[in-house]
């Protein structure tokens, strides 16, 4: 091997962002981060930096980039700092950067995903917004590229860990049934129907087993998180919806299963720590330690598994009809979802009007084809409008 390679870690200052670099210290002779990239957060960047020692810093906001290279310069820092879209673009493309991890949350981190894929970097995809979004835009890429794209999301992860050996994400799957997704059913699986509309953004975010962003914890309250995987699935692994099911399991330890032809199910197990899903990516085909504490069955003595329950939690059947929509069906939901949830989370919007919205939304706009970028943006800004204008105030505020 020569020399540790470089990985690309867009979002590094959020929940995955972390996590990778907690894997990347755990060992420095095969993996170096060669570029961290952020909204605004320059205080932990350049924390981040100064332990690293990456090749560059790119900040989204050009005030945080100017106070985080100012504060890199006077600490003596050889990293250099960047801004902006076309900036991020040419980092991630650069020769010193071997694999890219999308984890920016959000539409945001389309841009620069699909300049990974085009650069033929490995991609290490978290940013499931961003394949839902594209259609087949993304995997065309992955493919043309000849590179490949490595699922980090645990139930895409432990799909792909459970699929045939020599298989990568993109291709169909032969003698593969249907893949079953599961979910821990979120901090309201238990919730009476009548008591979701008053839950508050905290409770929302308090997730029962993962510790993650706030948007995708109140995706995982709505379980929109579980309809956004479907979508996902069938992208990733050439299936139609109704052959990606989804069982509810509290426990998050299977993450996730495989159903075979001749009637065998493979699912791959193991303690609810992103940590694993990122080492088993970054290392692929290899194996190494992740710092994830082991699991002891006979201690954990059940598992529990039950249909999720579509009445109080709409979201899977929403993302199910954008799936069989198809062409930009899957961007209208995400993008009214994104505004729903943000408009949530700044309680003008009631938990279950997210819901609402992204139906509401999806009915009024009519899927058209995905045949270049520009149909997916416009896509999604006309239904960043749309949901917005629903919201503003048809919905009422909380308080
Ligand atoms: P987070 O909110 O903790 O972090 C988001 C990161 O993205 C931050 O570093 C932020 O600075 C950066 N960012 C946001 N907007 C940006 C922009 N415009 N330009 C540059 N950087 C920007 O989110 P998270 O929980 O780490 O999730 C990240 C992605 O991974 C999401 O798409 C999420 O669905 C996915 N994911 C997360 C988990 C998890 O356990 N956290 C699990 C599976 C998938
Ligand atoms: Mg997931």
């Amino acid at each position: 091997m020569s020399g540790p390679r470089g990985i690309a870690i867009l979002g590094s200052t959020g929940s995955i962002g972390k996590s990778t670099l907690a894997v990347i210290a755990l060992h420095p002779e095969r993996f170096r981060a060669a570029v961290l990239c952020a909204q605004s957060s320059w205080q932990a960047v350049v924390q981040q930096a100064v332990e690293f020692k990456p090749d560059s810093v790119v900040l989204a906001d050009p005030r945080a980039a100017e106070q985080a290279r100012a504060a890199l310069r006077s600490l003596g820092s050889a990293t250099r700092v960047e801004s902006g879209a076309d900036a991020l673009a040419a980092e991630v493309a650069g020769a010193n950067v071997e694999m890219v991890m999308a984890a920016i949350v959000g539409a945001a981190g389309l841009l620069p995903t699909l300049a990974a894929a085009r650069a033929g970097k490995r991609v290490l995809l978290a940013n499931k917004e961003a394949l839902v979004m594209s259609g087949r835009l993304l995997m065309d890429e992955v493919r043309k590229a000849k590179t490949e794209l490595i699922p980090i999301d645990s139930e895409h992860n432990a799909i792909f860990q459970c699929m045939p050996a020599g298989y990568l994400p993109g291709a169909a799957a032969r003698g593969v049934n249907r893949v079953i997704l599961t979910a821990s059913g979120g901090p309201f699986r238990s919730t009476a129907s009548g008591k979701l509309e008053s839950v508050t953004p905290d409770e929302a975010c308090n997730h029962p087993k993962w510790k993650m962003g706030r948007k995708i914890s109140v995706d995982s309250a709505t379980l929109m998180n579980k309809g956004l995987e479907v979508i996902e699935a069938t992208l990733l692994f050439g299936l139609p919806e109704s052959q990606v099911n989804v069982v509810v399991h509290p426990q998050s330890l299977v993450h996730s299963l495989v159903e075979y032809a001749d009637g065998s199910f493979l699912a791959q197990l193991g303690a609810p720590d992103m940590r694993t899903p990122i080492a088993q990516a970054l290392a692929w085909p290899e194996r190494v330690s992740s710092g994830v504490q082991s699991l002891d069955l006979g201690e954990i003595g059940r598992m529990d598994f039950e249909p999720p329950d579509h009445v109080r939690f709409p979201s899977i059947g929403l993302a199910r009809a954008a799936a069989r929509a198809g062409g930009t069906a899957p961007a209208v939901l995400n993008a009214a979802n994104e505004v729903a949830v943000q408009a949530f989370l700044d309680r003008r919007l009631n938990f279950t009007g997210i819901a609402a919205v992204c139906d509401k939304v999806l009915q009024r706009l009519d899927a058209s084809p995905v045949n270049e970028l520009g149909d997916v943006l416009d896509a999604d800004a006309a239904a960043r409008r749309l949901a917005s204008a629903l919201i503003e105030p048809a919905h009422g505020a909380l308080a």
